[in-house]
């Protein structure tokens, strides 16, 4: 069947999007972003519309969230099924059925042999705000390690790990004590070394920093834990070598301290596997989820190891969280992603890799392209020798991309992310990869 999308009206923001953006801008709290002027009236599928009838090929899912498309009618219907029964009861005080389902499903399907429990949270960084007080609790320890790149939310315990954008903290502090940040590896660019362009070996450099750590500042027997992105998200899409994963699978074991993957944004089959972790073949203690989760309804989760998970009753609890219709959308959801969205996402996501690797052959300010499944990132360089971070080329390209009818997103310091909802087709792939080289190619920013 023929698209309907990408369709342009009327260039955005046209006159209902101005003046909702009017109203917006002049009650909604400054510290919103908003990317670009898109003002949504519906999403089906891959498409969103905006209120003045242009229509978009979506390849950002409201930041990789909306997994199984816009309003996926199964999951409409478990939202409206479950929401005619009952809105809310606390499930940190009562019992419901989805809850429990929900629990028990991602119990069993975040990878490893052990058995796990489950918390359920409002969004990604609660679940990362639960789980500092569930190392440090299960450990008795206070040392958490963090990376450089790193972005895990906004709430105090989750600045305190965030190391993408130093606006994230500012003036925000005092910040937790024991936080200690080190390299992730770039296999791209060298992060640690003075020669970041030509670097070869950016493992041991990061490994020589981590060691360096040990040996002159933090006792590793004092780690409670060691959080990281199994893939670098907000930090540009990196995905590391497995040897570096393995390093802090080996730590953890040796030193008794937790491993927390932040699966918030790889998760739920965006990677073309239900969890970036087995992408590496690597299996951590606990595994944060949300984004994905329940395609766009806010839900989050702690799995831990049942082993891991020892903190005592009534220690830790949310009003809202595990929400009844938040659970009906996860369940809705889990069982798309799981019954094909997830082989989908492998299946396009090699057809947008093979492209994105295409348009590097043809535009020089394409400096890497990496990702699995349908987390892409292409890296912007003004020189590829010198891998000179190209600043400015995203928001021209994604402000570009959107009068063409299609949507972006950047990350990191020069990187777009290609993010689609896992629904996309072969065709939706060719749209998009089509958009992009135009606008790559009428790109125009000043130096
Ligand atoms: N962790 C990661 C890896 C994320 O990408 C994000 C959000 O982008 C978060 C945590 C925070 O999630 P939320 O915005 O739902 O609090």
């Amino acid at each position: 069947m023929a698209k309907n999308y990408p369709h342009i009206v009327t260039a955005p923001p046209g006159p209902k999007a101005r003046r909702i953006i009017e109203q917006d801008e002049r009650y909604a709290s400054p510290s919103y972003i908003k990317e670009y002027p898109l003002v949504v009236e519906r999403g089906q599928g891959p498409m969103i519309e905006d209120v003045d009838g242009n229509r978009y090929l979506d390849f950002m899912a409201g930041i990789a969230v909306a997994s199984t498309g816009h309003s996926h009618p199964k999951v409409v219907a478990a939202i409206n099924e479950a929401a005619a029964k009952f809105l809310h009861i606390c499930s940190t005080d009562f019992y419901y059925e989805s809850f429990a389902k929900v629990c028990e499903r991602l119990a069993k399907l975040v990878p490893g042999p052990e058995p796990k429990r489950v918390f359920l949270t409002n969004s990604g960084t609660e679940a990362v705000e639960g789980a500092i007080k569930l190392v440090r609790s299960h450990t008795k320890r206070q040392n958490i390690i963090a990376f450089r790149g790193a972005f895990h939310g906004r709430t105090m315990g989750a600045i305190s790990l965030d190391a993408s954008r130093v606006r994230y903290r500012r003036n925000f502090g005092p910040l937790l004590p024991g936080v200690y940040h080190l390299p992730f590896v770039d296999p791209y660019q060298c992060r640690v070394c003075a020669k970041p362009a030509t670097c070869t070996d950016p493992l041991t450099c990061a490994l020589t920093a981590a060691e360096a750590l040990f040996h002159e500042r933090v006792a590793p027997d004092e780690v409670a834990a060691v959080f990281m992105e199994p893939i670098l998200g907000e930090g540009g899409y990196v995905v590391p070598p497995r040897e570096f994963l393995q390093y802090w699978r080996d730590f953890c074991d040796e030193h008794g301290a937790v491993l927390v993957f932040d699966e918030v944004q790889s998760g739920i089959g965006r990677t073309g596997r239900m969890f970036a972790s087995e992408l590496f073949d690597v299996v951590p203690d606990v595994t944060l989820l949300a984004k994905g989760l329940a395609s766009g309804m806010p839900l989050g989760a702690i799995v831990a190891k049942e082993s891991v998970m020892t903190w005592g009753h009534g220690t830790h609890g949310s009003t809202f969280g595990g929400n009844p219709v938040c659970c009906a959308a996860a369940l809705a959801t889990l069982d798309l992603v799981e019954g094909s969205l997830v082989m989908n996402a492998q299946r396009v996501g090699k057809l947008l890799l093979q492209g994105a690797r295409e348009l590097q052959r043809k535009h020089d300010v394409i400096g890497d392209v990496r990702g699995a499944g349908l987390m892409i990132g292409i890296k912007f360089v003004r020189d590829r020798a010198t891998k000179e971070p190209y600043h400015g080329l995203v928001p021209e390209l994604e402000r570009a991309a959107l009068a063409k009818g299609l949507l972006l997103l950047g990350c990191g310091r020069s990187t777009l992310r290609l993010a689609p909802p896992l629904v996309i087709d072969e065709e939706d792939v060719a749209i998009g990869l089509r958009i992009l080289d135009e606008v790559i190619s009428q790109a125009r920013v000043p130096a």
